[in-house]
C-alpha cells in the first residue's frame, strides 16, 4: 500500500479543542482504505464518537458538510485543501502528504524536457511539500522554475477544474508530478503547451500529446453532433463546490434566443442513469464538475458538452478559441 501522512496529531488536537461529541470523517476514495484505522484511533484518544461518510468523495468541491451537520460537531475532510466555500458546520481540511519518492521521475522528466528552459511546475495536494526538492533539482539540471499561487489553490497547485494557479504564466512548457492523465490533460488542454508528465507511482515521464488529441477529437466531433439539436438539457450540481446555478441561467436564456428549448435539470451525483428519463433532450451541458463532460465522454448516449462548448454550438465562439471549462473559486 502506499504511504500517506495523515497528520493525525493535528487533527486530534483540533477535536479536543472543538471539544467535539461526534465527528465526521471524510475521505477520498483511494484513502478510504485508511478510515476505520483512523476513526478506531481517533475514538480511543478523544472519546468522541466518529461517524465515516461513504457516499463518494470527488473532491473538497464535495464536502460532506450538510449530510454531517445534524449528526456531528466538526468535520474532519482528509486528502483535499480548503476551497473558499461557505460549510454548514466546521470543516477542518487534512492535508495527506504522499511519501513517494519523485526523483527517478524527475530525471526521466528532464531528458523529455530538453530544450525547454522556463518550467511551469504543477502538483497537486499530496506532493505540494516536495515543490522545494523538486524545483531545485529543476534548477539544478539547468531550468528555471515559476509558479505562483491559484485562486483558492496554493503556489503550484491545480485542481481537475481550476488552473489559476499556470493562468498567464510565463513558461515555456509545463511539468506535472503526480499520476495519471486527468491534470495533465487539463492543462495541455487550458495552456496549448507542451506538458510532460513525472509519475512517481510507475517512476517514469511522459508526454501528453497523443492523448490529448485523441480527446479533442472526440470533443469536436460532440459539437458537431450537437450543431442541429433543437432541446437541450442544462445540468446544475447540488454540490456547493460545483454548483453554477447563475451560469445555468445565462445559457437558459443563450440558447432560448437562439429559438431553441432548454430545461435546468439539478442533480448532486451525475451519472448516464439519471438522465435515462430525459432521452428526450438531444444535447446536455454541463455546469457541474467540468471534468465529466471532458473524461466521461464515451459513458453518455447524448452528447454532454461544457458551457464553452455550447457557445460554439450556438455560433457564439470559433471552434479556434476553444477554451476549457473552470470553476472560478
Ligand atoms: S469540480 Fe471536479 S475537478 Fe473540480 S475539484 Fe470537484 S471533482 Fe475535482
Amino acid at each position: 500500500m502506499l504511504g500517506y501522512e495523515f497528520d493525525i496529531k493535528k487533527v486530534i488536537e483540533t477535536i479536543k479543542q472543538f471539544d467535539a461529541e461526534v465527528v465526521g470523517l471524510q475521505f477520498p476514495e483511494g484513502l478510504k482504505v485508511h478510515a476505520t484505522k483512523i476513526a478506531r484511533q481517533i475514538e480511543d484518544e478523544t472519546g468522541s464518537t466518529v461517524i465515516i461518510s461513504a457516499d463518494p468523495c470527488y473532491g473538497a468541491c464535495d464536502a460532506a458538510d450538510v449530510d454531517m451537520k445534524d449528526v456531528s460537531d466538526l468535520l474532519i475532510h482528509f486528502g483535499h485543501t480548503a476551497l473558499p466555500i461557505e460549510y454548514d458546520l466546521p470543516v477542518i481540511f487534512v492535508e495527506t502528504k504522499s511519501d513517494m519518492d519523485v526523483k527517478g521521475a524527475l530525471i526521466s522528466a528532464v531528458e523529455l524536457l530538453g530544450a525547454y528552459k522556463r518550467i511551469g511546475l504543477v502538483t497537486t495536494a499530496q506532493h505540494l511539500h516536495l515543490l522545494p526538492e523538486m524545483e531545485n533539482f529543476l534548477e539544478e539540471n539547468g531550468k528555471e522554475v515559476v509558479m505562483k499561487e491559484g485562486a483558492g489553490t496554493q503556489k503550484g497547485q491545480i485542481l481537475g477544474c481550476n488552473f489559476s494557479a499556470i493562468k498567464d504564466l510565463d513558461a515555456d512548457a509545463f511539468l506535472y508530478v503526480g499520476s495519471g492523465n486527468f491534470h495533465t490533460l487539463g492543462i495541455k488542454l487550458f495552456t496549448d503547451k507542451p506538458v510532460v508528465i513525472a509519475d512517481p507511482y510507475i517512476n517514469e515521464a511522459r508526454d501528453i500529446d497523443e492523448f490529448a488529441d485523441r480527446i479533442m477529437r472526440i470533443r469536436f466531433a460532440r459539437i458537431a453532433k450537437a450543431m442541429d439539436a433543437e432541446s437541450f438539457g442544462i445540468i446544475v450540481s447540488s454540490k456547493k463546490g460545483q454548483s453554477r446555478m447563475e451560469l445555468a441561467k445565462v445559457l437558459k436564456k443563450m440558447i432560448h434566443k437562439e429559438k431553441k428549448e432548454a430545461f435546468i435539470l439539478i442533480m448532486d451525483d451525475v451519472s448516464p442513469e439519471l438522465l435515462t428519463p430525459f432521452m428526450n433532450i438531444e444535447v446536455f451541458i454541463m455546469t457541474a464538475c467540468p471534468r465529466i463532460a471532458i473524461d466521461d465522454a464515451n459513458m453518455y448516449k447524448k452528447p454532454l458538452l461544457t458551457p464553452q462548448e455550447l457557445e460554439i454550438v450556438l455560433g457564439k465562439r470559433d471552434w479556434e478559441d476553444y477554451e476549457m471549462d473552470e470553476i472560478e473559486y
